[in-house]
């Protein structure tokens, strides 16, 4: 990985190749972080670990090799870069994984986070595995939604497609955030044909009887898998949409969450539907979001690999932030217009979700 030099000068990775970016201390300080393609970045995602208690078959090969522990940022430096982040302007951080809930006191980190002043939002996103015990410190933290992710509601199913997972587990951890008062506690379920596409109409029943809102995402092509072919698992959004409106009306809204979410509400109902479909219904035009590796690599698209190295940047200054934000400035300008995801060929992508932070 990249290093420091005393210069001020750090090595920033892009397509595989070395790009460098500079930064002198009298650069300009912006109030905010926008692209070459004028789209302002006020949403942050930190992956406190690339490990799971789950194995997720799209997420995941069975044999991943998950990054040795030293290499990992310090809750401090994640706590660090999110507030140089807040200080900059970025106004949401959901703080996802791997599983958050299965790094060592991590929710001393949301405890930090969530004094920021300027932080609007701060959110997690989980396998809800472990949200019984920690559902009511995370509340006091400052969490303020919470996003948990099911793929089926059968525990046969579960397991197949987690590996290992245990149904009632994650339904236990629904529960428990649905009881302790957040904001919003939102269902995210991944669909693949085969799997679980037959159970669209029933996972929106369940939202329904919960008045929550339910999310149903299309596979992205990230890292190699072992257990199915991706473009055969395609399910897309408009064909869980029409299997939806076999059972309800469905009208789609204006509502944005800020995010690449398309909602539509069912009429009397709270719950809303939504849908994430980067085959279908590209959203890179609206992205409003950068995200933090575990291992301190700032990635500027889901699906591209320009990235800047602030595991360096936070090492090689640790007490001066101005150039940390600097840094996180400039590292804006790497920020592609979009991810080129193709179902039809091999990943051209090779880290998986889990290090993603999806
Ligand atoms: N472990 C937590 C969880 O499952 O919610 C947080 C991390 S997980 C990587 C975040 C979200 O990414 C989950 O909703 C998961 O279903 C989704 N996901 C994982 N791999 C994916 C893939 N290849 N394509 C689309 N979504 C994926
Ligand atoms: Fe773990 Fe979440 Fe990936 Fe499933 S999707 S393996 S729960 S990180």
């Amino acid at each position: 990985m990249a290093s420091p030099t005393e210069h001020g000068i750090i090595l920033a990775s892009l397509m595989g190749t070395e790009t460098l970016i500079t930064w002198s201390r009298s650069m300009p300080r912006q109030s905010s972080l926008t692209d070459r393609f004028g789209r302002t970045v006020d949403y942050v995602r930190i992956s406190v670990t690339d490990r799971c208690d789950l194995r997720c078959v799209y997420c995941m090969a069975e044999d991943v090799k998950f990054v040795p522990r030293p290499q990992l940022l310090t809750l401090e430096e994640m706590a660090r870069i999110g507030r140089a982040f807040v200080d900059l302007g970025v106004r949401k951080i959901r703080v996802t994984g791997g599983e958050p809930l299965t790094r060592r006191n991590v929710v001393h980190l949301f405890r930090e986070l969530g004094q920021l002043e300027g932080l609007r939002d701060l959110t997690i996103t989980t396998n809800g595995t472990q949200l019984h015990r920690y559902a009511r410190e995370l509340r006091e933290a400052g969490v303020t939604r919470v996003n948990i992710s099911i793929d089926s509601l059968h525990a046969e199913r579960f397991r197949a497609i987690t590996r290992n997972g245990e149904l009632h587990r994650t339904l236990r951890g629904i529960d428990a955030a649905l009881e302790t008062g957040f904001r919003k506690v939102k269902l995210n379920a991944v669909i693949l044909k085969n799997r679980n596409h037959d159970e669209v109409a029933e996972l929106v029943a369940f939202a329904v009887a919960r008045q929550m809102d339910i999310s149903f995402i299309e596979e992205m092509p990230l890292g190699v898998i072992d257990e199915h072919d991706r473009a055969e698992a395609y399910y897309s959004s408009d064909r869980i949409l029409a299997d939806l409106r076999r059972h309800h009306e469905l009208i789609p809204t204006t509502e944005s969450t800020g995010g690449p979410s398309r909602y539509y509400r069912i009429p009397g109902l709270k719950t809303r539907v939504g849908f994430i479909s980067p085959h279908s219904h590209n959203f890179c035009d609206q992205c409003n979001r950068v995200r933090l590796t575990a291992e301190g690599r700032l990635l500027l698209c889901l699906g591209q690999e320009h990235s800047t190295d602030l595991r360096a940047v936070v090492r090689a200054e640790p007490t001066d932030d101005a150039a940390l934000r600097e840094i996180i400035v400039e590292s804006m300008k790497l920020k592609p217009k979009g991810h080129d995801f193709d179902l039809y060929t091999r990943p051209i992508i090779f880290r998986h979700m889990n290090t993603t932070g999806g």
